[in-house]
């Protein structure tokens, strides 16, 4: 039997490179948090339409979807995502195209996810493939986990795959890398209120102090890492705020703590999240006060399916611009709320090098972020490519 061929590898032109570093430009300029995505939404639907691709807005609040398909019912469906919010940050690098919002800054990377996601689509318009692609630009990555939203919102209906990618100021550019199984943490954010009995500085046996339960509880906590975990599977406690108390001589009577466990195999987790619980109910005794641990927005690990992880491993392979394909190594204990997808359909997460020479630059979630363009052609390629490679596997034979 005769089988369609289809053109192997897409590639991007300097044309293609100029007008997603403008969409990243333009972006960048606008940069919106999370779930307040309107302006970005727009432009995103905006450029679609400029390249002939309808698409729907107002998706999970702001989140945009549009389909490319081969007009037959034939063929799966696959998805490919990218991110669209910005951080509650001012930018410092003086770009000509910096920030327009005070105090919101593009400073993880999504504006070149959406400049690379609208790039695929450019380059998979004009061609046949056996199957259907979804393109799913999505809000709140940061705050919120627009991804849960998006699903809810029925996106991942009929999808059999789905793939993204994320920029790497880590790594140069030219190198990506792919791996199977953890590639980001679990999150389990939490709150922890103490509540004592305020009195005068001077006489602390008549009040019950929350901030000497609570010092004695930010120390504590560390020793479930230090004491509670295998040495080689990670896991992090970091408690970044805590407010007590209303004056230099009032004991506190209220304390908070908020902070974050982070871990890379689910028994670690497990442990963790049972040893946290343990230390605020025993802190509690010990110093009298009441406790309440409440655990909040949790985020799974990031977990590649093996069978996507060898297709975007070949996409990242046959692309030209791609000149190594590693391993990450550890999995990284951030978290990335695509993970929620991957609770309803095997997917991957790559990672796109995008080093830039300058010194002091590349920190992501900070003031000083910034990446090198050259990478949107990377994930552009990327993107159109694995797509048509798990469409492709699955009429050449190659079964899950
Ligand atoms: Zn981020
Ligand atoms: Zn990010």
């Amino acid at each position: 039997m005769r089988r369609t061929r289809y053109t192997s590898v897409l590639s991007v032109d300097p044309e293609l490179q100029k007008w997603m570093r403008e969409i990243r430009r333009q972006i960048h300029n606008n940069p919106e948090l999370s779930f307040q995505e309107h302006e970005t939404a727009a432009f995103i639907q905006k450029k679609l339409a400029e390249i002939d691709i309808e698409s729907i807005g107002s998706i999970a609040k702001t989140g945009v979807v549009a389909t490319l398909s081969n007009n037959t019912a034939e063929g799966q469906t696959v998805a490919l995502r990218a991110d669209m919010d910005a951080l509650p940050i001012s930018e410092e690098t003086g770009l000509p195209y910096c920030s327009k919002n005070p105090g919101v800054m593009h400073a993880c990377g999504h504006d070149g996810h959406v400049a690379m996601l609208l790039g695929a689509a450019a380059l998979l318009r004009t061609q046949s493939f056996p199957g259907t692609i979804k393109l799913l630009f999505q809000p709140a990555e940061e705050y919120g986990n627009g991804a849960m939203h998006m699903v809810a919102a029925d996106v991942l209906e009929n999808v059999e795959a789905i793939f993204a990618g994320h920029i790497d100021t880590h790594i140069p550019v030219g190198t990506m890398t792919v791996d199977e199984g953890i590639v980001c943490a679990w999150a389990d954010p939490f709150h922890i209120s103490l509540r004592g009995r305020s009195g005068h500085a001077a006489r602390p046996h008549e009040a019950v102090d929350t901030v000497v339960a609570a010092a004695n509880l930010v120390l504590s906590a560390q020793t479930l890492i230090s004491r509670g975990v295998d040495p080689n599977r990670s896991a992090v406690v970091s408690i970044g705020h805590v407010q007590a108390g209303t004056a230099q001589n009032i004991i506190a009577q209220n304390a908070l703590l908020r902070g974050t466990v982070r871990s890379t195999h689910e028994q670690t987790r497990k442990n963790t999240l049972e040893g946290l619980n343990r230390v605020v109910e025993s802190i509690g005794l010990m110093h009298g006060v009441e406790t309440d641990l409440d655990f909040h927005n949790c985020i799974p690990a990031v977990e590649n399916d093996p069978i996507a992880a060898v297709i975007a491993r070949n996409a990242a392979e046959e692309i030209e611009v791609v000149t190594s394909v590693i391993s990450q190594g550890a999995p990284s204990l951030g978290a990335e709320d695509f993970a929620f997808y991957q609770k309803k359909v095997p997917g991957c997460m790559v990672r796109f090098g995008a080093a830039l020479e300058r010194e002091g630059i590349g920190v992501s979630h900070s003031g000083r972020f910034d990446f090198n363009e050259e990478v949107l052609s990377v994930g552009a390629s990327w993107y159109a490519n694995v797509a048509m490679q798990w469409l492709r596997k699955n009429t050449s034979g190659l079964e899950r």
